[in-house]
């Protein structure tokens, strides 16, 4: 066990995107910085992503403000991969599309790149949808992106290490009191001026110890999955078909597809994927499909992000809750959590996304019309818990 340093202007916990993220924003600004991570960086959920960053969340124009600031950093990141696709949206209900010319001036406001277009022009970009879908509309955002979710971590991890931060692996935060600063991890105890919880969808009870309710979900699998192999696989957009969740991506010659989440029964959650992949794509039908990956995933009542930031004595600020678009949201996340830090102008109004009463009150399906923000929809069922489950609780040191 590497020890600890006794002090540090800040301590980040958690050393997945939106942790090294930050961490590297606040090295660069001079803030002597330690990431504390229990396991090793990347190892959450930032190790199961779809590798798809996008500006468009439908009915959420919070978080499209925070992914199209990310788009920018991310065309900004050196060498990292960043391959065009769009993002298509298949509505099926009249609702979808009245839902959609509502949210639009919002989304427009937030810098997003979207637009209403007819059944015809979504079949041309998507063409392995079949002719018998119900298709009215879609929406169509050529802001989305097939990137590297483990280049973004090494990258972000490299660049907070030559801008100064410390990031330790294998050390748990066991306690953490802000009335002192202390954070405890069995490497040592740190005292910091501020500490920054960005531990994924192991957050809330180190909130809790800090006095902030996070209303988070419990840590919960998710899987992504593919299919075998599949000859003359036209190229297509990243797709939902909103109705169901239904998410697909092309990867090499198969597709990647992720919906919802595989809760009590895994095997009918796969016949269900199935029959709507082969309602979705006929030329899929019967195709055999694989798990590609599993993760786990927070998720928060109106799925967006918690970023905040509690006044000292050692200041505690929050950056969790991204219920699915936290690759998305990563670089802006840690940019706020920065500025809200040094006490800077963040550019937007991040008191839409603090924890309060109010945002922890809203029921989640109330909230956010699109159901798959991210590969997967509705909350995660309880029974689904992921196999490392909660850590040990934290508590105060
Ligand atoms: C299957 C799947 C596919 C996804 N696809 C996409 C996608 O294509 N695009 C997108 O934008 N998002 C996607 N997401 C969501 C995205 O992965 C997450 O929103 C993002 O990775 C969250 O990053 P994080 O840093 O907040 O959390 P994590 O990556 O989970 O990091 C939190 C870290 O905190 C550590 N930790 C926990 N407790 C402690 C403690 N007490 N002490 C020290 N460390 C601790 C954990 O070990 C973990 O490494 C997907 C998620 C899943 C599950």
């Amino acid at each position: 066990m590497m020890p600890v340093p006794t002090r540090a202007d800040v301590v980040v916990i958690g050393g997945g995107v939106i942790g090294l993220s930050a961490a590297f924003h606040l090295a660069e600004a001079g803030a002597s910085t330690v990431l504390l991570e229990r396991g090793a960086l990347g190892s959450g959920a930032s190790r199961a992503t779809a590798d798809v960053v996008r500006a468009y969340f439908a009915g959420n124009p919070v978080s499209s403000a925070l992914a199209v600031r990310s788009l920018a950093a991310y065309h900004a990141f050196p060498g990292l991969p960043m391959r065009q696709v769009g993002y298509l949206v298949l509505f099926t209900e009249p609702g979808q599309v009245a839902a959609f010319e509502a949210d639009l001036p919002a989304q427009r406001a937030a810098g997003v790149d979207v637009e209403l277009i007819d059944a015809a022009r979504a079949r041309r970009l998507n063409p392995l949808i079949g002719g018998d879908l119900p298709l009215l509309a879609a929406a169509w955002s050529p802001q989305a992106y097939i990137s590297d979710t483990a280049a973004i971590v090494s990258g972000y991890a490299s660049a907070a290490g030559r801008a100064g931060a410390v990031l330790f692996t294998d050390s748990p935060v066991t306690a953490l009191n802000t009335a002192t600063g202390r954070v405890k991890t069995p490497g040592g105890t740190i005292t910091a001026g501020a500490i920054v919880c960005a531990a994924g969808a192991w957050s809330a009870s180190i909130a809790r110890s800090a006095g902030v309710n996070l209303p988070l979900t419990e840590p919960a699998v998710q899987e992504l999955l593919t299919t075998d192999p599949v000859d003359g696989l036209p190229g297509i957009p990243v797709t939902l078909h909103a109705a169901s969740g239904l998410l697909t991506r092309l990867r090499g010659d198969r597709l990647l597809i992720g919906m919802g989440y595989p809760g009590r029964d895994p095997a009918a959650w796969r016949a269900t994927v199935a029959d709507r992949l082969a309602a979705t794509y006929p030329s899929l039908a019967g195709v055999r499909l694989h798990t590609a990956v599993t993760g786990a995933r927070d998720s928060s009542p109106d799925r967006t992000a918690f970023i905040g930031h509690l006044p000292g004595p050692a200041a505690f600020l929050y950056a969790t809750g991204f219920s699915g678009h936290g690759l998305c949201n990563a670089p802006a996340a840690g940019e706020l959590i920065r500025d809200l830090y040094l006490g800077h102008n963040p550019g937007m109004d991040v008191t839409l996304l603090a924890a309060t009463p109010e945002r922890a009150a809203i029921p989640e399906r109330a909230a956010i019309p699109e159901r798959a923000a991210g590969p997967g929809t509705g909350r995660p069922p309880e029974t689904n818990r992921a196999p490392s489950g909660p850590p040990e609780r934290v508590g105060r040191s």
